[in-house]
């Protein structure tokens, strides 16, 4: 079996009065960049690529560098392949947009791989712990204003209320905008809303120095929350080492680390305590099995970061399952002693219509496919529609 062809396809869905905001950046837009790698015998793989920037620098990529090399190649040795773009790529590459185009590469070759053999990618990377996944829920951004916080505080009741509502038992949300004393205010509404058995997740977006995020988690400690994603920016090494030692709460990142080197760096840096790896961005499954070894020898869970379409929600599934408890119990109920996905909650029709298969949550939990290869089929029209 050989590559044939090697498609990139630019989506992009306006959100007009959907645009919502992090502590970092305005989303007046949903985009994803989709590769569709076919081969000559008619199988077609998905990948994608990158998951916060724009999409053409990733196409660029994929169209003028690397898929001219994988013209003719046989699909289904993914690692080796791996090895190969990164070694090509490593005097420009390493991280960045090359790794995200890798990405993308490497997660649609596993889902042809699977195809060919007939298993799942959860099999082919050997075997899964579990056949369903607990979603948290992603949500409670912030407004295009936010000078009324009598109104925003209103606003986040009734917003955390619809995710218990619909069944998660997790909730992640943002913080690192306004005031420690304002977020905290944010955070207590919505604890009151969601009571205390929901857990809770905070998501500063890096928005703090580490003087900062050490205060904020101290100050957040009452409120039982469970992990503190990139409190800091991702290049301050020091600072997560910081903020891990003197702030009360889990610290967690990595969706902005790229490849084994840097998450080497991360997570035998001891800067963290959830490392999560991003499928699109750090490397796709190749990249994905490198940070779970080095996470499991360090004692760091591993909860891998997703936000864009349906492809790489797909993924990820098929990733989470194969994570084994960290650490194993006789008796694994212990709350993020299992690995859980993310599933962001904010307006995506790339998410949630692209896919022939929807995304059902049952229970709060989201069930891993078993079809071959990433077990997807994707919905010409919808690509059509939102092709740019
Ligand atoms: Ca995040």
């Amino acid at each position: 079996m050989k590559i044939r062809s090697i498609t990139s396809h630019l989506l992009r869905v306006p959100l007009g009065d959907k645009t919502f905001y992090s502590s970092q950046a305005a989303f007046p837009e949903r985009n994803s960049y989709l590769v569709r790698i076919e081969t000559d015998n008619g199988l077609v793989g998905w990948g994608e690529g990158g998951q916060y920037g724009p999409a053409e620098p990733v196409a660029a990529c994929v169209d003028a560098v690397l898929a001219p090399r994988l013209i003719g190649r046989d699909p289904t040795e993914p690692v080796r392949i791996w090895e190969e773009l990164y070694a090509f790529s490593r005097d420009f590459g390493q991280r960045g947009t090359y790794i995200e185009a890798i990405s993308a590469i490497d997660i649609a070759l596993w889902d042809i791989a699977g195809q060919a053999a007939g298993l799942p990618v959860w099999k082919m990377l050997g075997g899964r712990f579990r056949d369903k996944i607990t979603a948290y829920a992603t949500g409670c951004y912030y407004p295009e204003k936010f000078d009324d916080l009598p109104s925003i505080l209103r606003a986040l009741e009734e917003e955390a209320s619809t995710y218990t509502n619909s069944g998660f038992g997790l909730l992640k949300v943002k913080i690192g905008l306004l005031s420690l004393k304002q977020d905290i205010e944010r955070l207590k509404v919505i604890r009151q809303a969601v009571g205390p058995d929901i857990g809770l997740l905070v998501d500063a977006n890096h928005g703090y120095n580490a003087a900062s995020a050490i205060r904020m988690g101290r100050m957040m400690e009452p409120l039982d929350v469970l992990f503190f994603e990139e409190p800091v920016p991702p290049e301050d090494r020091d600072g997560y080492r910081k903020v891990r030692a003197e702030n009360p709460i889990p610290v967690a990142g990595g969706e902005c680390d790229f490849t084994r080197y840097g998450f080497r760096d991360l997570i035998a840096g001891g800067c963290v305590d959830v490392v999560q790896p991003d499928l699109a961005v750090c490397g796709g499954f190749t990249a994905f099995t490198h940070v779970l070894g080095f996470a499991n020898a360090y004692g760091v869970a591993t909860v891998p970061h997703v936000w864009g379409s349906g492809v790489a929600v797909a993924a990820a599934l098929q990733a989470v399952a194969t994570i084994p408890a960290f650490p194993h119990t006789a008796n694994p109920i212990a709350l993020l002693n299992q690995p859980v996905i993310e599933f962001d909650r904010k307006h995506n029709p790339l998410r949630d219509d692209l896919l022939q298969d929807r995304f059902v949550l049952e229970d709060g939990c989201l069930a891993v496919p078993d079809k071959p290869g990433l077990g997807i089929t994707v919905r010409e029209d919808i690509l059509t529609k939102y092709s740019s």
